[in-house]
């Protein structure tokens, strides 16, 4: 556990037990003492009882439960300890994980915290208005993303239905939109503007903030827009102000100013007239994925619940207190932050390959280097004349200093060569092929190489023995994993005991959040099977394992792409039948191969 810094990414939720196995911990009121779910024993419930094959997404409500709390409890004790006058209502964006379970799980675990969602597109407002027929009255339903007639129309539909809808207006045209599809439907909008921040987010994540990001208007427009709705008669529709600076802000100093700067321009739109009300903060609660808390990268934050909460309370107060304006209802859209823990990828080993090594031969690496280099007090002089020569008119300095800078490449080409190779000299490398489509499954590691905690989820009191790097079943040299979180290339991982279906399962963790809708089809993998652990404490047992959502058969896959499987299957006995090779077995294998996964199925 310690090799792979479980306590670092993994606190609360994460453990190894007695067993070496990693352990889920449950914590809530009813499992007081927090009890624990043996990972293995979930996944071998699943694949023994309910006969799944890998790749599994495990889902744990209870981990998605006990974040929600945690979420809220850090802004009621931060409004608490701050003397702020309003209180927090947040939302979840639901393209973080459009999944019916969970959001259907938040709406269920937030009600009575009124915790609402956040539609982007037109079918996400259809399913937030699905799930929150189960939720809080006074839920936010929060509009974002372009907007056309039909989506503004919808929103507003919902609205006369007594969802809590707004319209957060990302563009000035958006205005005259929502104006014909309100006066179509008799219908009066709540509106939100969402601001364009001058506060950057300077990681991955943040590119669409700042003075030239994608989305929002910057404060001369977001005037221009309170003015325009004051002309329409509509100014009082205007309730509250959005911005989202990007997932994953590194440090509570770029929270704390952008919440300054946005509640500034709320504080001016209360002074306009609008009657506003609550302050969307957006999404940008971060994760710590490497456990470091060094907030110096994409991959780790400096801060948890508490100080993100704090930060957001105390510049909330601080400029409306300078203003003199009621302080508003704090709003965030946190996403990655409340589901990436809950959800944890399981895929199986299939075989473990020594990878051949292509090093050249140390006397062969000095020979190039003498080669390269030459006559050093040759070398030094060269060096001195280009540099002498300032201007650049004197011909030879410009060879010679075009011939260095050749050297100094092949030079440095080199000692990266000689680098890599005494690194492969210390240990061979194994090619761990799994059970996995990397696009399908985690496409933020192939699309932005972002880094997920890979560990195996038992056997891990034994030490592991060899150093591997995961191929995944994709025809596609992309399909791999050879990054890891701390800057290795390689995994620390054991040796198979058999072939096939190896029995030795790794978990991908913290990978709730974005994958499951970004995934790809690379090779017609497609998804999981998605399995919800539930926690039976108060009934008496352990866990439960429920199958919520059987991953795509290949049929699926190759109806998304147009072809007709059942055609196919038809050809493809004529074909066989002209042939003379028609037998209820091949029907059998047809069909099978049609209707189940396209993923290995190991015959454990
Ligand atoms: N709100 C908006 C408008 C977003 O675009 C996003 C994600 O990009 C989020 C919220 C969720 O952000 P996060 O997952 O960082 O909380």
């Amino acid at each position: 556990g310690y090799l792979y810094n479980i306590a670092g990414w993994g606190d609360p939720y994460f453990a190894v037990n007695s067993s070496g196995n990693v352990s889920v911990k449950i914590h809530g009121v009813e499992t007081n003492p927090t009890q624990e779910i043996d990972l293995l024993a979930a996944v071998k419930k699943a694949i023994t009882t309910k006969n799944l094959q890998f790749p599994l997404i495990l889902r744990f409500p209870d981990v998605l439960k006990h974040r929600l709390d945690a979420l809220n409890v850090a802004f009621a004790n931060a409004i608490k300890y701050t003397g702020y006058t309003s209180h927090y209502q947040g939302v979840f964006p639901v393209k973080v994980n459009q999944n019916k379970h969970v959001v259907d799980d938040l709406v269920k675990f937030g009600k009575h915290y009124s915790f609402g969602l956040e539609a982007g597109s037109k079918p996400e407002l259809l399913l937030a208005m699905h799930s929150l027929i189960n939720g809080s009255p006074k839920a936010y339903l929060v509009c974002n993303g372009y907007k056309d007639m039909d989506y503004v129309s919808l929103a507003l539909v919902a609205r006369s239905i007594n969802f809590n809808t707004i319209i957060v207006l990302e563009l000035e045209d958006e205005v005259d939109t929502v104006v014909r599809a309100s006066q179509a439907l008799g219908v009066r909008p709540v509106l939100g503007i969402r601001a364009r921040l001058l506060t950057t987010n300077p990681g991955h994540f943040g590119s669409t903030s700042g003075k030239h990001g994608k989305f929002g208007l910057l404060e001369a427009q977001i005037y221009a827009v309170a003015e325009k709705l004051k002309e329409l008669n509509m100014l009082d529709c205007l309730k509250l102000l959005h911005f989202h600076i990007g997932s994953q802000i590194p440090t509570t100093s770029i929270i704390s100013s952008a919440v300054r700067e946005a509640t500034g321009y709320y504080c001016n739109l209360v002074n306009i007239g609008a009657p506003m009300g609550t302050l969307d903060i957006g999404g940008g609660l971060g994760i710590d994925y490497d456990g470091t808390r060094s907030g110096s990268s994409d991959m780790s934050v400096a801060y948890g619940f508490e100080e993100y909460a704090s930060a957001v309370v105390q510049a909330a107060r601080l400029v409306s207190d300078q203003n003199g304006v009621a302080h508003p209802v704090l709003c965030s859209e946190s996403g990655r932050a409340l589901v990436s823990h809950h959800s944890i990828l399981i895929y199986d080993a299939l075989s473990a390959v020594e990878e051949p090594s292509d090093s050249v031969t140390s006397a062969e690496l000095i020979s190039r280097l003498d080669e390269l280099v030459g006559n050093p007090t040759t070398l030094h002089a060269n060096l001195k004349s280009a540099i002498q020569s300032q201007d650049g008119s004197n011909n030879t300095s410009l060879t010679h200093a075009d011939q260095l800078k050749k050297h100094g490449v092949e030079i440095f080409k080199l000692s990266r060569r000689l680098a890599k190779q005494l690194e492969a000299a210390e240990e061979t490398t194994y090619a761990y092929h799994m059970n996995l489509s990397v696009f399908s499954l985690t496409p933020d590691f192939w699309g932005i190489k972002q880094l997920f905690p890979i560990l195996p989820i038992h056997q891990l009191n034994e030490k592991p023995t060899q150093k591997g790097r995961l191929i995944d079943l994709t025809c596609d040299s992309d399909g791999k994993v050879d990054q890891f979180i701390g800057g290795a290339q390689t995994l620390p991982l054991h040796a198979l005991e058999q072939s096939g279906s190896s029995g030795y399962y790794i978990g991908t963790f913290l990978a709730g959040a974005y994958q499951e809708s970004l995934g790809s089809r690379h090779n017609l993998f497609g998804g999981p099977n998605l399995v919800r652990v539930e926690s039976t404490y108060s009934l008496g047992g352990t866990f439960r394992v429920v199958v919520v959502g059987a991953g795509p058969n290949a049929a699926d896959q190759l109806k998304v792409m147009h072809h007709d499987p059942v055609e196919m299957l038809h050809a493809i006995a004529e074909r066989a039948k002209e042939a003379g090779h028609w037998t209820p077995t091949a029907l059998q294998l047809l069909k099978r191969v049609f209707y189940t996964m396209p993923y290995l199925f190991g015959e454990a």
